[in-house]
């Protein structure tokens, strides 16, 4: 099995049952079923790849055979993308990604990823906190905390459409 992103370097298997790695890359192939816990390997090469070869920005081949694997965007503080083959399941991470991955909760639960609804929902957050931001920064900070705990109170209170007549009212006739 070759590396999907380095093409020509060996795929080793660290153990048994366990992930296969590029010693060339960093990269990591997992397939289903497989221990997930991080492999003890080496990379060979310490320097950083220039920014122009980043094995993020290409998509590879499944390393079995099976042709182009799709992407999956993840949207922590850096977004990333992983990539995994359709055919045999098998997931590939770019050097760092796993580690990435490992610090959240979606190690356990790594297809979850790729499912339209969870990448909806990633959107979504993604947006509701870009609202939030835009809306913190143009109204300053003590405005804003006010405003959302006042939100928070009446989220579930049984009154809320009262509540907001009266702000109303007492904002725009003082
Ligand atoms: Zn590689
Ligand atoms: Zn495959």
């Amino acid at each position: 099995m070759k590396c999907p992103k380095c093409t020509t370097t060996e795929l080793k298997q660290t153990g048994f049952n366990a992930p296969y790695v590029c010693e060339a890359c960093g990269g990591m192939w997992l397939l289903p079923g497989s221990r997930t816990e991080i492999p003890g390997m080496t990379v060979e090469s310490d320097e950083e790849a220039p920014a122009t070869d980043n094995p993020d920005s290409k998509t590879g081949l499944c390393p079995s055979g099976h042709g182009i694997m799709i992407r999956a965007r993840i949207d922590l503080d850096e977004p990333f993308f992983l990539e995994k083959c359709t055919a045999c399941g098998g997931i590939w991470f770019d050097k760092g990604e796993w580690q990435r991955i490992a610090e959240t909760n979606l190690a356990d639960n790594l297809s979850v990823i790729w499912s339209a609804s969870w990448q909806r929902k990633q959107s979504q957050e993604k947006n509701r906190e870009s609202f939030l931001a835009m809306n913190r920064s143009l109204l300053g900070d003590p405005v804003f905390t006010a405003l959302m705990d006042l939100a928070d109170t009446l989220k579930s209170h049984p009154e809320k459409d009262r509540a907001l007549a009266l702000l109303q009212r007492e904002i725009i006739q003082p």
